[in-house]
């Protein structure tokens, strides 16, 4: 049975009730009024017209006989009345005598005949109305016992359905609110369960109404919401796994951690590196396990672009640091933001190996071919000699070639061996206070036969007053020059190069600057970077033969191993200005 139907049986039954007890009560006390009307009509009016008999017979009994005609017409009245009036067993016989007497009355009476007969008349007329006064007041009597009798049962009928329906109201009363109230309780705390994840809540509801329905969906759904939580806490959590396995089993070592620096995972070469457990480091804030760790506290810190030289697997190894901060997906609702960072050390102790033999190969083999190449010009300088044998022009022209060639041999194997040296850190340096000056006359001196073949004009631009520098002469003369021949190299010809020097000083530091600057053909913005990069050249079509992609890149060395900075402001088609500047000594 449903909600409603039963909602509507309890109002009805109550309605019922109220009616039955309504009617019951209408009822009877309509019968009570009935019967007392009844006594009021059938013996109190016999009384009435009794008494007022009783009185005018009196009146007979004087010798007055004035009055008697208007106490006979009284008398007949009151016995005409309770001649219509007989209602009692008995009554009809006793007014009929009391009738005949007072007929056989007024014959005496007018004219007033013995008073002796007289009185005996009134005598049995009085006996008669007594009697009838006393039949009416016994049925009085009878008749309110019997409404007596009436109320009782009506009081009985009242109190037994009264009590009945209060017992079934209270009970209605107590049952029927927690009835309603106590399924929607328990399915507002099913519902606080389920959005707590709960999906394990089931509603039991025995009633097959409309609650017994309520439960079932309820049910149906909170299974379909375990079932799918499920399939996705296993997925996620297979492919949680995996990915663990995978970051595990990486060569690198990560660390992951959250925005707030608390350490989310390690992976085993990580835990390996830092020599701790993953207990002592999972759910940690990162900077408090690194007061007790080197190897975490050099992660954490911001700088260290260099390799990490860490003893690992009875080895040097060498470690580059990767830090990639982790960024949330942008959402309709939320914009980015960085939520952790995972910190990365690639381990490139073979790269590192490999680079070092490269580096000494270059070493060994450029060093051992400086001899032969020296040889070959000493011997070229022999067969250009006139004094060993005359060479026809043909033959002078494949010496020239060969001359150029062997010039070309040695500069590249001398390049060589200085990166090899500056790359095995085998650099010497023999710093001393040298004038600015000084190192730029050095490098013009060397540079200006080349200048001269391409009709280049070199003009300079020092200041007297220039404080020395503490610099190495002979390996800043060389940056110098391998500015000012890229410079020839990369300008028309009978075009101008300034060579200039300054004195800079900033708030902590004094340098001075110096720069070269052309008006070739400049350098693209997208190389500018680039350009100092070991073996870079800048791609070009129509690109000048003969560069190795080193200079550049020995001269950074160079100029940062003094302490010295290096940069190149440069504009496509109008010529570049490549600068370096050195401490002040
Ligand atoms: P290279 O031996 O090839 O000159 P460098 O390291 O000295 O090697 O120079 C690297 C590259 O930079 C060159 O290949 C060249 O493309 C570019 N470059 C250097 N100097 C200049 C310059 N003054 N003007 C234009 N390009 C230059």
């Amino acid at each position: 049975m449903n909600i409603k139907t039963k909602l509507s049986l309890g109002l009805s039954f109550l309605f019922a009730v109220i009616l039955l007890l309504a009617g019951l009560g209408a009822y009877y006390a309509n019968r009570l009024a009935a019967e007392s009307k009844e006594v009021l009509k059938d013996n109190y009016e016999s009384l009435e017209y009794g008494k007022n008999m009783l009185q005018a017979s009196e009146v007979f009994l004087l010798a007055d006989t004035s009055a008697y005609p208007l106490a006979i017409k009284t008398f007949e009245t009151n016995l005409q009345r309770q001649l219509n009036n007989l209602t009692e067993v008995g009554e009809q016989e006793i007014t009929l005598s009391v009738n005949e007497n007072f007929d056989a009355l007024k014959k005496e009476l007018v004219p007033k005949k013995d008073q002796g007969t007289v009185n005996s008349l009134i005598a049995a007329i009085r006996q008669d109305v007594f009697q009838l006064t006393d039949i009416n007041m016994q049925a009085i009597v009878r008749k309110n016992n019997v409404a007596q009798k009436t109320a009782d049962r009506v009081i009985m009928y009242l109190v037994i359905i009264g009590t009945f329906s209060i017992l079934v109201t209270l009970t209605f009363i107590i049952n029927f609110p927690g009835y309603i109230a106590n399924p929607i309780r328990e399915l507002s705390e099913s519902i606080k369960q389920i959005a707590n994840r709960n999906y394990e809540q089931r509603l039991h509801f025995a009633a097959n109404d409309e609650f017994g329905e309520l439960a079932d969906a309820f049910n149906q759904m909170a299974r379909k919401l375990d079932e799918y939580e499920h399939s996705n806490l296993a997925r996620i959590m297979f492919e949680k796994r995996r990915i663990e396995t995978i970051i595990n089993n990486m060569s690198d070592a990560i660390i992951g951690l959250d925005e707030k620096n608390t350490i989310l995972f390690s992976n085993n070469e990580a835990t390996l590196l830092l020599g701790l457990t993953d207990a002592d480091l999972v759910g940690k804030y990162a900077p408090d396990v690194a007061l007790h760790n080197d190897l975490l506290r050099h992660l954490l810190s911001e700088n260290g672009q260099e390799p990490l030289k860490i003893f690992d697997d009875g080895k040097e190894s060498y470690f580059a640091k990767d830090v990639i901060g982790i960024k949330s997906p942008t959402t309709a609702t939320e914009t980015e933001k960085v939520i952790g960072q995972v910190i990365i050390l690639k381990n490139i102790t073979q790269f590192r190996e490999l680079d070092l033999a490269k580096t000494n190969f270059i070493a060994t083999i450029s060093h051992e071919l400086k001899t032969p190449i020296s040889s070959i010009k000493m011997s070229l300088k022999l067969l250009r000699d006139e004094r060993v044998g005359s060479v026809n022009p043909e033959q002078q022209k494949l010496l020239e070639h060969i001359t150029e060639d062997s010039d070309r041999l040695l500069r590249i194997t001398g390049e060589l061996l200085n990166l090899a040296q500056v790359e095995t850190g085998n650099i010497q340096l023999h710093c001393r206070q040298t004038l600015p000056k000084e190192i730029i006359q050095y490098a013009v001196q060397a540079i200006r036969f080349q200048a001269e073949q391409k009709q280049v004009k070199l003009e300079t631009n020092i200041p007297n007053e220039l404080p020395p520098v503490n610099s190495d002469l002979e390996k800043t003369a060389w940056v110098l020059v391998n500015f000012l021949s890229n410079a020839i190299r990369y300008s028309p010809e009978q075009a101008s190069i300034i060579i200039s020097a300054g004195y800079v000083t900033s708030a902590s530091n004094r340098f001075v600057r110096f720069s070269v600057q052309d008006f070739g053909r400049g350098i693209d913005a997208r190389y500018k970077d680039r350009i100092f990069d070991k073996f870079f050249q800048v791609p070009d079509a129509d690109s000048i033969k003969g560069g190795t992609g080193l200079g550049l890149a020995i001269s950074k060395e160079f100029i940062t191993a003094q302490g010295g900075a290096i940069w190149v402001e440069s504009e496509l088609g109008e010529g570049s200005v490549f600068s370096f500047s050195l401490p002040v000594g």
